[in-house]
């Protein structure tokens, strides 16, 4: 029996939606509605615009970094995983090249041949696409949806509209207000993979902004100096705390512990994990003549080298030779376990992804379907699953898009 289906938004969840769903049952009417005048608005921005569109790591790394829900998607995985993403775009014309850390990009570097590559296999299927179509209202009584422009009757629905992160690209919430008037439960929504505030003077006064450090250790500690969270990945200074991959990563921890202690929170970096302090403390001899940063700068880039020796109380015209065992050591831990206070997050407006969302608990896990609403469907960042920054959110997108897509087509 041929059905009508709507897509509520054209990101990757909506696109591969309507993909799967399509190529499912052809005889099927598709209808992808997307309020910007372009499909893919936020995938363009992605990846610094080169959209590191998946990860080309194992399923269970896969699972592993996805922090937020991500062992809800095994069954998604087995449906279509990371190297069914690879395959896709490798057999729809657009080869991708891994980089570091597994992150897969499109081998021209640009995210438009992902969202081109995307748009024609839309096209090519027969999906019905309507642009600059915002939608206001889902009347489930009688099976159709309040555009601004026109209505559309459907069968089944799935809702794809994303997030509340980075509002300008359209994913603006609108699906969890739609999904809570139906009857679905949002669970508590909040920024993560965003960059973290800290309270230090030597950080806001500018004295480390810009400076980059590759492959660091950052760990979180508890009030009771338990170790909450380590991430070993690069982090770069900035004018209001730290950023890059390894806060990003821990933001949804810090967040967590923030709560928990009702007050700023301490994260420590180990600048040089792989270097132990016996190499250091064996290396020292060969400075003992000269001034601690010097020493120091073999290590961190310079200008953290000098704050470093500060921090340590060290007196500039002091040789190395001459620090004592008590100085010798307040430095080195400052190398090993660089202190930082924490007091928050930035917010939803820095955020890379949006934590929380629909409760997943409402959402069958092998179909996407609600197990409130039948023949309603989620994917994507509407959905409370949040991942680390690596190529794991649009994997999560793609794969939910493809599995309620796919589903979408069971006989009404
Ligand atoms: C700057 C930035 C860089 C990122 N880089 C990466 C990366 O490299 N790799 C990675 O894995 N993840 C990355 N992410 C995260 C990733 O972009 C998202 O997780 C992903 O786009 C979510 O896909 P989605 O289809 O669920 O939602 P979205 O991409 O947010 O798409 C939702 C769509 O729904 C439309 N919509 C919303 N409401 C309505 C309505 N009422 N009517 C009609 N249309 C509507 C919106 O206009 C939007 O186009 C990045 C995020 C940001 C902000």
């Amino acid at each position: 029996m041929k059905k009508t289906i709507c897509i509520i938004g054209g990101g990757p969840a909506g696109m591969m939606a309507a993909i799967s769903s399509k190529t499912a049952n052809p005889d099927n009417e598709i209808h992808l509605l997307e309020k910007n005048p372009l499909l893919g608005r936020k995938l363009r921005a992605t990846g610094g615009n080169r959209c590191n569109v998946t990860n080309n790591c194992s399923r269970e790394e896969l699972v592993a970094q996805i922090p937020g829900n991500g062992r809800f998607l095994y069954s998604v995985f087995d449906q279509f995983s990371n190297q069914d993403i690879i395959q896709f775009f490798e057999s729809h014309g657009c080869p991708l090249k891994e980089e570091d850390h597994g992150r897969m990009f499109p081998t021209t570097d640009r995210s438009q041949t992902i969202i081109e590559t995307l748009k024609k296999t839309i096209d090519d299927l027969g999906v019905h696409t309507h642009l600059e179509t915002t939608v206001h209202q889902i009347d489930w009584k009688n099976k159709r949806i309040v555009g601004d422009k026109q209505v559309f009757p459907f069968d089944t629905l799935i809702l794809t509209t994303g997030g509340v992160c980075a509002q300008h690209t359209g994913s603006t919430g609108d699906g969890l207000k739609f999904a809570k008037t139906l009857g679905h439960t949002i669970t508590e929504l909040f920024p993560t993979e965003v960059p973290l505030v800290a309270s230090e003077n030597f950080i806001h006064d500018g004295s480390l902004q810009g400076i980059s450090l590759s492959d660091i250790s950052l760990t979180l500690w508890s009030d009771k100096h338990k170790k909450v969270k380590t991430i070993r990945y690069d982090l770069v200074f900035t004018h209001f705390g730290i950023s890059g991959p390894a806060p990003l990563r821990l933001s949804s921890f810090v967040r967590k512990q923030l709560i928990k202690q009702q007050a700023p929170v301490l994260v420590t970096i180990d600048c040089i994990p792989d270097i132990s302090l016996d190499t250091i403390m064996a290396n020292r001899k060969d400075f003992n003549e000269k001034q601690p940063a010097t020493w120091i700068k073999q290590y961190v880039p310079s200008r953290l080298a000098a704050l470093l020796v500060s921090l340590a109380d060290l007196s500039a015209d002091q040789k190395v030779g001459q620090l004592s065992p008590a100085q010798l050591d307040r430095l080195l831990q400052l190398l090993k376990a660089f202190p930082l206070t924490i007091r928050g997050t930035q917010g939803m407006e820095r955020a890379f992804v949006t934590g929380g969302g629909i409760s997943i608990k409402e959402v069958q896990p092998k179909t996407m379907e609600s197990k409130l609403v039948p023949e309603l469907y989620f994917a994507g960042e509407v959905l409370d699953i949040y991942g680390f920054t690596g190529g794991f959110n649009i994997t999560a997108a793609l794969a939910t898009g493809y599995v309620a897509g796919l589903h979408s087509n069971k006989k009404a």
